[in-house]
């Protein structure tokens, strides 16, 4: 088949790869002039256990098949990459009881070497950290997310594949059995035998620049932005620090990038327009909220960094929404997939989600 994915980022690459494993024809057009510039290389490059997800759910299944997915991919092709493991901690009685309810979840999810342990342990394994009890996850790791879309781009080119830049889809129609798509910029139209939409932020606009698809099958996109600070100092932890998750997110965590650095975030912030500027008095509360568990983080030590944006599908008040894939079983437009709400775990899950997507590819 010819198959058009729409969207470069970590999500659209994998499923072009997969789809040209299955030895279609792929065109990947992305309105950016590079690879991965939009949610994608703005994030924790974190790659998850997937003990957090409801049993049943899309985010469940494909973060812990996707992370198995990925580590292999990363050994294969020479992905900077670390598993150096995750701690969630608890500072108080009610946060113990939520981790314990982490455990479970993640042992129903089927996550690898889950330990509780004390606070003692705790300290043993990260000196500066206060908490009195924690979730040790050894399957947690980081990951370089633009070397492993670089290697998703030349995989997908030894396979045939290529992508489009400077290339946005402006409409795509259905005629004569197949899908005639408009592209901005010098890209004229073109006719395709499958459309996936893996346009992150952008998807539910792709969507409806389709007549054919139903308006009312777009959801809503709302907009978590998570701002994050970096730390000045030489890094005091080994290994992920996570708190105990909050509405809309995981918490101000730890992160670690494979140059060692240590950095803070992301929180949520509920917004109505795109926008990536970090608001320095914020810091006023991630100062609170990580002393809870690093007493010795030192005044002025934190400085406005970067912020990615969630595309999330429900507000603050309601409960997360999973991923949502509309094939074309449910929809009943032959050859269309449409993926809204790719938030996290979207880089943990991309091979997963790119394999489940590319078996939808029937003429
Ligand atoms: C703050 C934050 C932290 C996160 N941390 C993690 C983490 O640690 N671990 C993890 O597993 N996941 C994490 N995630 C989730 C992960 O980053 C995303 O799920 C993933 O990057 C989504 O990839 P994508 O390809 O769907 O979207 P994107 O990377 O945004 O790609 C979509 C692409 O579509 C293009 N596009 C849009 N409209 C059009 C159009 N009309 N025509 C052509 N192209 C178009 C855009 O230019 C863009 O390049 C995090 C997300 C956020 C926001």
């Amino acid at each position: 088949m010819q198959v058009l994915v729409i969207g470069a980022g970590v999500v659209g690459l994998a499923v072009a790869r997969a789809a040209a494993r299955k030895g279609h024809d792929v065109v990947v057009a992305e309105a950016a002039n590079a690879i991965g510039t939009g949610i994608s290389s703005r994030n924790s490059e974190v790659i998850h256990g997937g003990m957090y997800y409801p049993t049943g759910t899309l985010r469940g299944r494909h973060c812990v098949h996707g992370r198995r997915m990925l580590y292999e991919f990363c050994a294969a092709h020479g992905v900077p990459h670390r598993k150096c493991g995750k701690l969630i901690v608890a500072t108080n009685e009610a946060e113990v009881e939520k981790i314990h309810a982490i455990e479970k979840q993640g042992q129903i999810n089927g996550v690898e070497g889950l330990e509780m342990i004390g606070g003692h342990a705790a300290r043993v394994m990260e000196p500066e950290l206060f908490c009195i009890g924690a979730l040790h996850s050894p399957e947690t790791g980081i990951i370089d997310g633009h070397a492993y879309m670089l290697a998703l781009h030349g995989d997908l080119e030894d396979l045939g594949g290529a992508i489009a830049f400077n290339t946005p889809v402006k409409s795509a129609v259905r005629k004569n059995g197949q899908w005639q798509v408009s592209f901005g910029g010098s890209g004229g139209e073109f006719a395709f035998d499958a459309v996936i939409n893996c346009a992150g932020l952008g998807a539910q606009g792709v969507a409806r620049a389709m007549p054919d698809y139903p308006a009312a099958r777009v959801p809503r996109l709302v907009l978590g932005k998570g701002n994050y600070f970096s730390y000045a100092g030489k890094p005091v932890f080994s290994r992920l620090i996570y708190p105990t998750p909050i509405m809309g997110g995981l918490g101000v965590h730890v992160t670690l990038d494979l140059a060692g650095r240590m950095r803070f975030g992301p929180d949520v912030e509920w917004i109505e327009g795109e926008n990536y500027d970090v608001d320095p008095t914020r810091a006023a509360a991630f100062y609170a909220r990580i002393r809870t568990y690093w007493p010795g983080l030192p005044d002025g030590s934190l400085a406005p960094d970067y912020a990615g944006i969630r595309p999330k599908l429900t507000g603050p008040t309601e409960p997360q929404a999973d991923f949502l894939i509309d094939t074309p079983a449910q929809h009943g437009l032959p050859g269309l997939v449409q993926l809204f709400g790719i938030e996290s775990p979207g880089l943990t899950s991309s091979l997963s989600l790119g394999e489940e997507v590319a078996g939808y590819l029937k003429s």
